[in-house]
Formats: structure tokens, C-alpha cells, sequence
């Protein structure tokens, strides 16, 4: 029997279906199948040649729809293939794969639900581990202020199992399929965040995984300079397997405002001055088009909390002051996991009109509070319903700047500043059109640059390793002294171009 890979066997990032992966060639940087040529020799030692895999408590894939379905994102515009897929069954897994890639220099890339825009959580050749079965929710009860969850459990799932117990994380972002992992690599934004900072400022503890392999437990107080690395750290240093998250007390139910300005000044000003009051719970602000096509209806989203976390909610109180138009108030209550999950009917029909397959070029921008009406007045003006494509959104809401506190999730000067998203939809065979939202994106994203603001990382830009090194600004130094202590090889999640 031979003891060696055939040719036959060897895969050159080719699928293999059925197959189990159980070595990988350094030489020809392939991975090799078990088959009966290539299984075990009989007398319990490893087949010679290829190094071989270590044991698993999950499956490592080649097969072409693993693939190919790892070479795609929500954005639908980068397609990288990596050679494998990791479906770990274990945090055990993670380490061992990570080694045996670090060992290799082979490129790995956590993928939690695979919502990012422009390949972030692809890589070409290397390893996807996907992290969707790391998704345990722990123990809990009526007294708890943390919970610990898999990186992999999505955020609805974290919000079913804290309300049981009358708890909540205090903040989410406006969709609730995304994982845990995949959000604290970027910052976790939402309408609550005015309040309590991002998703990464209420982070007790991590486990995570570094880039040569090492499973660590890290505080504010304990390897403080790798959970600062880690949240916001767009998965350069290490792979999120467990985060401790804050909860707080949750309201049964919230009175939710939709208020409409037709000025932009107005609808901007009164933003800042609710952010400022903590009158709501949750601000957040939408512009769209009126019958004529301009982007000139600003629509502000307000929720107070009921019982027993606040009062019962007084319009009179909440509305006092704004300067909104009083004819098109729309006011209604519901129930707080209703709330937090209110676009979830949104995404099925976009799923159902196949908006869902668009390409999404997305820009997501944060404005200085004192230039945000300046810089967003043109992109508004520019903007026309077909740019922004069928289904598309536009975000602007404000954010209180003292709330931030993690180093990596970079915020604009100013002690309000906004968030502004231009959610494009782009079909998805014209490269033209995503080319053009692509070159617009970054011309927005210099000017912005220029006024003192920053972009959230999560769309479609293309950057180069100097435009990072501007974008982390003062925190660039420590994020590069970790990624050579963490990941001195260089193989984590280079989707993010930033080394
Ligand atoms: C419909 C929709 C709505 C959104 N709404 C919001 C919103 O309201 N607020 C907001 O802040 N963002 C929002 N986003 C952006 C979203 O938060 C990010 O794109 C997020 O990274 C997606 O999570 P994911 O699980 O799909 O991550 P993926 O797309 O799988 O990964 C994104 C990045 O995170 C890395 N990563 C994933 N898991 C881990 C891990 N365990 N450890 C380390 N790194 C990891 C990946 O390698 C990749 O670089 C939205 C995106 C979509 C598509």
C-alpha cells in the first residue's frame, strides 16, 4: 500500500466531495484526501509526504459548493477562494488548525455569518473557519450582569436567551443575524450605542485564539493589549471563540416615534440635542426620497423604554422642543424584542424580490456633529434613487463620542458626531455600476477624511495599507506592536488588507 499521496489525491484547490482532509503538502501547497492509498498504513504511523492534519472534533471541506460559497459575502463584489473550510467542532479545533496554519503559512480567516461587503472574511488559498457551530450561550439567571457566548452565536439568539431572565445586552445593531465575532471585529453600532457606546465597549472578557495558536483569556485587566487589539481589530491579531458581554435590565415594551423633517439643519440639530439629553433610548435617523426623486426627507427613529426599566412613555415629555413636522408623527408600541428585530419583515422581502443577490457597495461614514449637514448635503444631492439602487437605504444618526472607549473603533473629533450610510443596492452582473459606487465611496470617504471624520469599517472601498495606517491614527502603533507579537507570520484575515 502506498504511503504517499497519488495524484489522484492531492488537491490543488480543487474539490473534493465526500472526501475527508486529512493532510496538507507543503511543497505544492495542496491539500491531500483520505482514500485507501492514503489512509492510515496499518501500523498506526502518519503517511509520509504530506503533514498531516491534526484530529478534530469538526470537518475540514474542500468541496466545491464550500467553496465557493466562502468566495462570496453579502457584498457580492470580491471573490476569493480559499482551499479549505474549517467547521470547527471545538474551540480545541481553532487552535489546532490555526498552528497547523501558522506552521504552513497558510492565510486563515474567521467567517461568522459572512455579512461583510467586500471580501473582509475571504482569503485566496488559505483556510475559512467558520464559525457558526461555536455558538453555546451560557448559563444564566435573573441576577446576571454578563453572559458568555460563542463568537459564532448570532445576536438573536443572544437576545431570546437574556430576555428570558428579563436582561439584555445593552446594544445592537438594526440586524440581528449577524454573529457576535463578526460584530466585535468591527464595533457593533446601533441606536442604543448613543447611550452606551458600541457593541466592543461592553465587552468584560474575551477568549480568543492568536495567530500562532495560543488560546487566551483577555481583560481590560489581563492582556489588556490583546483585547484592545481584538475588538474593533478587524480580526488582525487573533480569532474571537468567547465573548463576556454586559447585560442590563430589559424593558417589556417601547413607545417608537418616527418623526419627519423636511430641513436637513433641523433634523441634524435636533439629533444632537436629543443624544446630548439622553431624552430617547434609541435615536437613529433615515433620509429618502420624496416624490421627485431628491433625498430630502429626513425621517428621526426615537424609543423610550417602558417598564420596568423607565416610565410609562409621555409624548408631551419626549417631543417637547423638537421641531419636527407635528402632522406626520407616527407613535407606536411594541414589544422590545419586536423592536430590536423590526427589520427582520424588511430583509424578507428583500429577500423575496431577490435584493438579497444584489452587490452592495456600501459606505458607511462617521461625520464631525459640526460639519456632518456640510458633508452629507452634497453626497444627498448627488444621490438619486437609482444610485442607490432598489431597496436601498440611507442612514444618518447620531453618537456621543464620550461613550466610545475602544481604542480601535475609530470616531471623529467631535463630541457628537453621526453616522452616515449610503446602503446601495447594485445588480449584480454590472461591474460598471459597482465600479462607479466604488469610485464615488472613496471620493466621499477623502473628503470626509479631510473634515476631520472617519469611516466604519464595514463597506465596500478599496484601501491601501497607508490609508489604514491614517484610518487607526493614534492607534496604529499599538495595533501594529500586537499583530507582530500575535500574528508575526502575517496570516490572519488578510481579506482586511490592513497588513
Ligand atoms: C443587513 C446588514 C445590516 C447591518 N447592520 C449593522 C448595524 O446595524 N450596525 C453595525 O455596526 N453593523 C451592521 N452591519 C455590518 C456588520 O456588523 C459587519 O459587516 C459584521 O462584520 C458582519 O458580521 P458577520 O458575522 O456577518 O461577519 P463576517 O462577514 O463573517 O466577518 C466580518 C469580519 O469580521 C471577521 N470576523 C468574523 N468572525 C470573527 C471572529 N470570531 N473573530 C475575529 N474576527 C472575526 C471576519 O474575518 C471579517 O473580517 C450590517 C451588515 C448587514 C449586511
Amino acid at each position: 500500500m502506498s504511503r504517499t499521496p497519488s495524484r489522484r489525491t492531492v488537491l490543488q484547490g480543487v474539490a473534493l466531495a465526500g472526501a475527508t482532509v486529512t493532510g496538507f503538502d507543503p511543497a505544492t501547497r495542496s491539500w491531500a484526501a483520505a482514500s485507501p492509498e492514503t489512509a492510515s498504513p496499518g501500523n498506526g504511523a502518519p503517511p509520509a509526504g504530506p503533514a498531516r492534519i491534526p484530529r478534530l472534533d469538526g470537518t475540514l471541506v474542500t468541496d466545491a459548493s464550500s467553496l465557493t460559497a466562502a468566495a462570496d459575502d453579502f457584498g457580492h463584489i470580491v471573490h476569493h477562494r480559499p482551499s479549505a473550510v474549517l467547521r470547527p467542532g471545538s474551540v480545541r479545533d481553532v487552535v489546532a488548525m490555526i498552528r497547523f496554519c501558522n506552521d504552513h503559512r497558510l492565510p486563515v480567516a474567521p467567517r461568522g455569518q459572512g455579512h461583510a461587503a467586500f471580501g473582509q472574511a475571504q482569503t485566496r488559498g488559505g483556510l475559512i473557519i467558520e464559525t457558526a457551530t461555536l455558538a453555546e450561550i451560557g448559563d444564566l439567571d435573573s441576577g446576571s450582569t454578563t453572559v458568555t457566548v460563542g463568537a459564532g452565536a448570532r445576536w438573536s439568539a443572544v437576545a431570546r436567551a437574556t430576555l428570558a431572565h428579563g436582561l439584555t445586552p445593552p446594544v445592537f445593531t438594526d440586524y440581528l443575524e449577524l454573529s457576535v465575532g463578526g460584530t466585535l471585529s468591527v464595533g457593533g453600532l446601533g441606536g442604543q450605542a448613543h447611550r452606551h457606546g458600541a457593541q466592543v465597549d461592553n465587552v468584560t472578557q474575551l477568549r480568543v485564539v492568536t495567530g500562532t495558536g495560543e488560546l487566551v483569556r483577555c481583560s481590560p485587566s489581563r492582556r489588556p493589549d490583546l483585547f484592545h487589539a481584538v475588538l474593533a481589530g478587524l480580526g488582525q491579531c487573533a480569532v474571537i471563540v468567547e465573548a463576556t458581554v454586559r447585560l442590563v435590565p430589559a424593558p417589556g415594551t417601547v413607545r417608537h416615534y418616527l418623526l419627519t423633517y423636511d430641513d436637513l439643519d433641523t433634523f441634524l440639530e435636533d439629533q444632537r440635542l436629543l443624544v446630548r439629553e439622553a431624552r430617547f433610548d434609541y435615536v437613529e435617523g433615515q433620509v429618502s426620497a420624496d416624490a421627485g426623486g431628491a433625498f430630502r426627507v429626513h425621517v428621526l427613529e426615537a424609543v423610550a423604554y417602558g417598564p420596568p426599566v423607565g416610565p410609562e412613555p409621555d409624548d408631551t415629555v419626549l417631543l417637547r422642543g423638537l421641531r419636527h413636522d407635528p402632522a406626520t408623527v407616527t407613535r407606536t408600541d411594541r414589544t422590545y424584542y419586536d423592536f430590536l428585530d423590526r427589520i427582520a419583515p424588511f430583509v424578507a422581502e428583500l429577500k423575496e424580490a431577490g435584493l438579497w443577490a444584489y452587490a452592495h457597495p456600501w459606505l458607511d461614514l462617521m461625520f464631525p456633529g459640526r460639519s456632518a449637514a456640510d458633508l452629507a448635503a452634497p453626497l444627498l444631492d448627488a444621490l438619486t434613487p437609482a444610485t442607490l439602487g432598489p431597496g436601498g437605504v440611507v442612514l444618518f444618526y447620531p453618537l456621543l463620542r464620550e461613550r466610545f472607549r475602544t481604542p480601535l473603533l475609530r470616531t471623529p473629533d467631535d463630541d457628537v458626531f453621526h453616522l452616515f450610510d449610503i446602503l446601495r443596492t447594485v445588480p449584480p452582473d454590472d461591474s460598471a455600476a459597482v465600479d462607479r459606487a466604488l469610485a464615488a465611496n472613496r471620493a466621499a470617504y477623502d473628503t470626509v477624511l479631510a473634515a476631520g471624520g472617519t469611516r466604519y469599517p464595514v463597506g465596500g472601498m478599496r484601501l491601501t495599507r497607508d490609508d489604514w495606517r491614517t484610518h487607526f491614527g493614534a492607534a496604529w502603533p499599538a495595533l501594529e506592536r500586537a499583530k507582530h507579537t500575535y500574528d508575526p507570520n502575517g496570516i490572519l484575515t488578510p481579506g482586511q488588507g490592513v497588513f
